[in-house]
């Protein structure tokens, strides 16, 4: 695969700091065929919170990750485990009814205190911190100020403040008490310690190719072998299957983030209401050093150009903290759903042996635990919690997010149609990706091919890096 010639910039994404410590033994791939109860798609935060949980419940369950564990987007969080979520609830709000934003605000707030208690039990450092939605510019306050009157409405115990921690002018932030942010490697790490003193079995280095029906359960093909199983819980966050067309209800969103040694850095958590999304944390690495943690300039992956985002975002930290070094660069991808709501559940209504979970809109630290004690609670038989149809598969409420749906597709389809008629009239060589054929345009900044239409990625050598696409580039 040709890369293209392309300013990269320095330092580009790589590896968040989370990875700074060394990485334990890789798990081995998958060899020939097993049989379980329950077959884990993705060894992400989602997959083996859900395949801890069914384990303590007597099942056999199997974890198949496609690269590592903490390769994907719990890897590459920055780690702020908030019910206050930049202008999310304001998002939610206009596209569902009050009801349903107040169970989605329930079921995070009990996916963030059984994950609280499980950092407890399990020695996972969590620092207790404020958050904020804060504003610095007119656009920006007025979206700051609907989100309180949302936060409110969902039953969120926000303050307004006038002024800020933040060295630069605000005009005014919401503030939420008592959130905490963490360091999520060392979460991964212990769910997935905790999942194998249970007896999950786990295979890194596996990738899903296919999900079929067998008898009463289903087999899951995958690159190095199959499982058979009563059910398959597909938590891969790009949504790999064409069966319940997902990918049409989801948008992937890149982001960027970076730590900078700084004169200053936050007590508490903080994300800007303005057209330009700012977010801010502290971070311990090594001994007794304490960065900045800044993150921000999202678009939808393969729209535009990572490398200006890029940029742009280590630009801003660059004339706000003057003299800062910038430390780690990386970026990670997340889906947000037409009608802001995660998608937990069957993944065609009744098919209860495949279950997926998607679209968590980059504040998945408190949802996976909630999608997990959902899917839980279903598959062995418990009752579902009050709050568990704001997170559903297949629930009423989708139908008001119809209209949304269909601009999102309408714009895959003017992007398909451009980037196949760019390719004939230009001669472009660009690589075509397998999952539904979009012309793939280059990463400078990350050196990958993305695709514009559903958001997967390919290392310069063809392997898949992100899905929906299962299979290498040709
Ligand atoms: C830049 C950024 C910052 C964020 N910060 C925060 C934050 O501060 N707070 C917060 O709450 N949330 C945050 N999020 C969101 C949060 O990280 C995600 O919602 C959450 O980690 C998603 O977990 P997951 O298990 O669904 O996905 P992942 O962690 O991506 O796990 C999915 C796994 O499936 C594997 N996989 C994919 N395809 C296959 C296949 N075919 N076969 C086998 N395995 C496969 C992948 O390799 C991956 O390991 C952030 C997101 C981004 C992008």
């Amino acid at each position: 695969m040709d890369a293209p010639n392309e300013f990269a910039p320095r330092p580009s994404a790589s590896a968040p700091v989370w990875f700074d410590r060394p990485r334990l033994e890789p798990f081995p791939p998958l060899a020939g065929r097993a049989s379980y109860d329950v077959v884990v798609v993705g060894g992400g935060l989602c997959g083996l919170l859900v395949a801890l949980l069914l384990a303590r419940g007597g099942r056999s369950v199997v974890v198949l990750e496609a690269r590592r564990i903490g390769a994907g987007t719990s890897g590459h969080t920055t780690g702020k485990v908030s019910l206050l979520q930049g202008t999310k609830l304001s998002r939610v709000l206009r596209r569902n009814p009050p009801s349903v934003a107040r169970a989605y605000v329930e079921a995070g707030r009990e996916g963030q205190a059984w994950l609280r208690r499980f950092c407890h039990e399990h020695d996972v450092a969590v620092e207790t911190r404020h958050a904020t939605t804060y504003a610095t510019t007119r656009v920006g306050l007025l979206r700051a100020e609907g989100e309180l009157a949302a936060a409110r409405t969902t039953g969120l115990g926000v303050r307004w403040k006038r002024s800020s921690e933040l060295p630069f002018r605000v005009l005014g932030a919401v503030r939420l008490d008592g959130q905490y942010q963490l360091d999520p490697l060392q979460l991964l790490d212990a769910v997935r310690d905790a999942a194998l003193a249970e007896g999950v079995v786990v295979h890194e280095d596996t990738r899903m190719v296919g999900v079929e029906h067998r008898g009463d359960g289903v087999v899951v093909r995958t690159d190095a072998g199959e499982v058979t199983a009563g059910t398959a819980v597909v938590a891969t966050n790009q949504p790999t299957l064409l069966r319940g067309a997902f990918f049409a209800r989801l948008q992937p969103q890149r982001s960027y983030a970076a730590t900078l040694a700084a004169d200053w850095t936050p007590r508490g958590m903080h994300l800007s209401a303005d057209l330009q999304t700012r977010s801010l944390r502290s971070v311990r690495a090594g001994v007794g050093e304490e960065l900045l943690m800044i993150g921000g300039s999202g678009h939808v992956t393969g729209r535009g150009s990572a490398t200006e985002r890029l940029d742009r975002l280590l630009g801003w930290a660059a004339t706000t903290f003057p003299g800062a070094q910038v430390r780690h660069v990386w970026s990670a991808q997340d889906q947000s759903p037409v009608d802001g709501l995660p998608y937990v559940g069957p993944v065609v209504p009744g098919d209860h042996r495949i279950q997926v979970v998607t679209g968590l809109d980059k504040w998945g630290l408190s949802t996976a635990p909630a999608a997990a004690l959902l899917l839980a609670a279903s598959l062995l038989g418990g009752s579902e919690p009050a709050w568990g149809r704001a997170l559903r598969t297949w629930a009423p409420r989708e139908v008001l997010a119809a209209g949304r749906a269909a601009v999102v597709n309408a714009e895959v389809g003017w992007r398909m149609a451009c980037g196949h008629a760019r390719r004939v009239l230009r001669a472009d060589k660009a690589p075509l990706c397998p999952h539904l054929g979009g012309v793939l345009v280059w990463n400078g900044a990350e050196e990958s091919w993305d695709c514009p239409l559903h958001g997967s990625r390919f290392g310069s050598d063809g392997a898949v890096l992100e899905g929906p696409a299962t299979r290498a580039l040709e």
